[in-house]
């Protein structure tokens, strides 16, 4: 299988980038921003927990996130060649629980992406996206509390990750196309050994 986790603060593309990848490697795309989204729509219980947090631009909680990720991954890994983690982990506790996950189905995490984007431009980007996307945490307040977070909360997973030689940097200040480019060379160069089998599921 091919793993791959997507990280980067609010508004560093994430999405974009990870709708490309699923495409083209034929991965199954989890978003938890756009999970919970789902369930805030659909009006269920955790949904309900997840838009009073997310409208104020805190997370929510690990166990929560966590039992949503496992059951979304039972849900579709026998239909695809590897998964791209889009917004998840945001944390250290998180980074770990993907880890056992993952370990506990016979696979491994290929590679983390994190796509860096300064500041200043990544206000502005959300600042924009806040005026057609009808999200209610793209607003100044939501935006600044949101990138705190992000360096207080999300940003240790950096270590994390480049503790086990899984890390890769990627700029994302000029083009999607750019970008996108850097990352089709970074998980090109993916050694076979790091494609771990699941026998349960289809393999690359
Ligand atoms: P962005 O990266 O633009 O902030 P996302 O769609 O990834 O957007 O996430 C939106 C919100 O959903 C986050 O601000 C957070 O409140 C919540 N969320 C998403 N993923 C997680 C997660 N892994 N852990 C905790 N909260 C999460």
């Amino acid at each position: 299988m091919l793993n791959i986790v997507i990280s980067g603060a609010p508004g560093a593309g994430k999405g974009t980038q990870s709708k490309l990848i699923a495409q083209k490697y034929r991965l199954m795309h989890l978003s938890t921003g756009d999970i919970l989204r789902e369930e805030i729509t659909k009006g269920t219980v955790v949904g309900k927990t997840a838009d009073a947090l997310i409208s104020k631009g805190n997370l929510v909680p690990d166990d929560l996130i966590i039992d949503l990720l496992n059951q979304k991954f039972q849900e579709h890994k026998h239909f695809y060649k590897g998964f791209i983690f889009d917004g998840f982990p945001r944390t250290v506790v998180q980074a770990i629980a993907l880890d056992e996950l993952l370990i506990n189905n016979g696979t491994k995490l290929s590679l983390m992406l994190d796509l860096r984007v300064e500041e200043k431009e990544l206000i502005a980007r959300l600042f924009k996206r806040g005026q057609t996307s009808g999200r209610n945490d793209d607003n100044l307040e939501t935006i600044y509390k949101r990138l705190k977070i992000y360096h207080q909360v999300t940003e240790p997973i950096i270590n994390f990750y480049k503790h086990t030689q899984r890390y890769n940097a990627i700029s994302n200040t000029t083009s999607i196309e750019t970008c996108f480019k850097q990352i089709e060379q970074i998980i090109d160069s993916i050694k076979p050994f790091d494609l771990c089998q699941n026998p349960t599921s289809l393999i690359m």
